[in-house]
């Protein structure tokens, strides 16, 4: 069984679609962390995450098992993912890992933009997790803070929107809620209640 979860930045998919991976037991990729990556290669030699073939190069010689690495979490690599994955070449180099992960047995759960529409639009289970964008940036301020980072309210904000924008005005496989997904509005909910929700959706596919 496939679970896609798709949804704006700090909507709180990753912290869902981990306890979704964890109650069922399935597998859990991160795609967002994927894109990260290539940005932060091409930072980190110097490059620009506009410039194509720097972006390209990084997304070919990516190793996805080194994907723990703090240094992604920050909202300028966040910045420079979503700059590089507005570049086809860039997501078709990353889609053969995404579609190998999906089909780990016993199942998968996948987070990210586009998992329900073009990763795995076979997927049985799609959640477009969302939440007023005000919301988000609180939720990713506080995160920001607990991890001792301390950007203004006001430019984590800024960030968030910005990033939607481009995620959602792209050519390419832009951020959208599939049309068979169930889309999850968390700006009133805690996280328990959010998880209790998915479950029970989750546990109406596989009865079909
Ligand atoms: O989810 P996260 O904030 O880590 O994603 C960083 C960026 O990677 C997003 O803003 C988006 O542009 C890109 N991304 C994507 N497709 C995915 C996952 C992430 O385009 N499946």
């Amino acid at each position: 069984m496939i679970i896609a979860v798709d949804g704006p930045a700090a909507a709180g998919k990753g912290t869902l679609a981990r306890a979704l991976a964890r109650h069922y037991h399935f597998h859990f990729l991160d795609t967002g962390s994927l894109y990260r990556m290539v940005g932060f290669a091409v930072l980190a030699t110097g490059g620009d995450p506009r410039d194509e073939a720097a972006a390209l190069k990084a997304a070919q010689t990516l190793k996805p098992e080194s994907a723990h690495n703090e240094d992604l979490r920050g909202e300028e690599v966040g910045e420079a993912a979503s700059i590089v994955a507005a570049n086809l070449k860039v997501r078709e180099a990353l889609l053969g890992f995404q579609r190998q992960f999906a089909a780990k047995r016993p199942g998968a759960v996948l987070d990210g933009r586009d998992i329900g529409t073009v990763v795995c639009p076979d997927a049985e289970a799609k959640i477009f997790v969302t939440a007023a964008p005000e919301v988000r940036a609180r939720r990713r301020h506080q995160e920001l803070a607990e991890r001792g980072l301390a950007p203004s309210f006001d430019s984590v904000f800024a960030d968030i929107l910005a990033r939607d924008e481009r995620d959602r005005r792209r050519v390419h496989a832009p951020l959208i809620p599939a049309a068979d997904a169930y889309v999850l509005e968390t700006s009133r909910m805690t996280r328990e209640q959010a998880l209790a929700a998915a479950i029970a959706f989750v546990e109406q596919r596989r009865k079909k």
